[in-house]
């Protein structure tokens, strides 16, 4: 069927019917589970080389009262969709800075531990991250340091010199910012020497090859050759095997993360791993 619409035609497709739906019922869903906080961050360790704790990167989480967890990939998109991605970013920004100063407060951490959290593009283009960040880690003892901001390549593709001075002014701040997923967009290293970057994380897809053949390899091998010439600091991610880790130290990496090390655990589990896995 063919419905007219201004000056325009829509087709009546009754899958797409069917997502919109399910989407509109995801979004009242999504806003009724902010007001009864079912949200919360999960900590995913990141380790040193030489096997000392450096810090975490926040994942968040959907405590449904009848799905049980939900994972992120399902929900971000809807949150972004309908504005609703600032609240759960300050959500994961509060329980990052409850555990960065309970952390403090144990004296379990030097001032280079940082917990990494996800930034949306949403967020990113927006002309309140600054402040919003800013508000959200007011009152807690904690440095803006001890935060790092994950974004994505693809975040980068904009104008330049906009994206840089926005960058700048958080870096000001304390603010470091991290390349997620790194590999997988169109950027390449040379294009992210203009950005202040602190760290980038080879994204897990690369991770996954490092073993299998010299092509893996080699693309892992020059990464982080590159970055370190950049002195950019580089982060493994989705390490699950022991023989990776190993390959991974041989060239260098600076830090990584994954199932080998950790899967990501509550705010209470990260603290008793925290505390056992210091020792080193
Ligand atoms: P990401 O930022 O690339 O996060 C890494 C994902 O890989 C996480 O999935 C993590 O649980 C998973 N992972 C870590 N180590 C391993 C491993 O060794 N093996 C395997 N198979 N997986 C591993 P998760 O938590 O489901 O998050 C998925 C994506 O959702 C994230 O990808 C990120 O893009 C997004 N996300 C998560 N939390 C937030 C958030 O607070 N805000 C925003 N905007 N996005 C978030
Ligand atoms: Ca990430
Ligand atoms: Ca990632
Ligand atoms: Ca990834």
């Amino acid at each position: 069927a063919k419905m007219k619409k201004g000056n325009s035609y829509s087709f009546y497709d009754p899958a797409l019917q069917t997502l919109l739906e399910k989407q509109a019922e995801l979004e009242t869903d999504l806003v009724r589970a902010i007001a009864s906080d079912e949200f919360c961050a999960y900590f995913q360790p990141q380790v040193s080389s030489s096997g000392k704790v450096i810090g975490a990167e926040a994942l968040i989480r959907w405590n449904h009262p009848s799905k049980g967890l939900v994972a992120p990939n399902e929900f971000i998109p809807i949150a972004e969709q309908y504005g609703l991605i600032q609240k759960l970013q300050n959500i994961v920004l509060r329980d990052i800075c409850i555990l960065i100063a309970q952390l403090r407060t144990e004296n379990i951490i030097d001032e280079l531990f940082s917990v990494s959290i996800n930034i949306s593009h949403c967020q990113f283009n927006s002309s309140t991250l600054k402040t919003e960040l800013l508000n959200t880690i007011a009152g807690f003892d904690i440095l803006p340091a001890q935060i790092k901001l994950e974004i994505t390549e693809s975040m980068l593709a904009g104008d330049i010199d906009n994206t840089v001075q926005q960058m700048e002014e958080i870096k000001a701040k304390g603010f470091a910012f991290s390349i997620d997923d790194f590999g997988t967009g169109y950027s390449c290293l040379t294009h992210l020497s203009a950005f202040p970057v602190k760290e980038l994380k080879i994204d897990k897809s690369f991770i996954d090859k490092v073993l299998d053949d010299a092509t893996g390899f080699s693309i892992v091998k020059t990464i982080i050759t590159l970055a370190k010439s950049l002195n950019i600091t580089v982060v493994a991610e989705g390490v699950e095997a022991l023989a990776q880790h190993e390959l991974l130290k041989s060239l260098h990496i600076d830090a990584i993360q994954g199932y080998l090390i950790a899967k990501p655990m509550t705010k209470s589990d990260y603290l008793v791993w925290h505390k056992t896995n210091i020792a080193n």
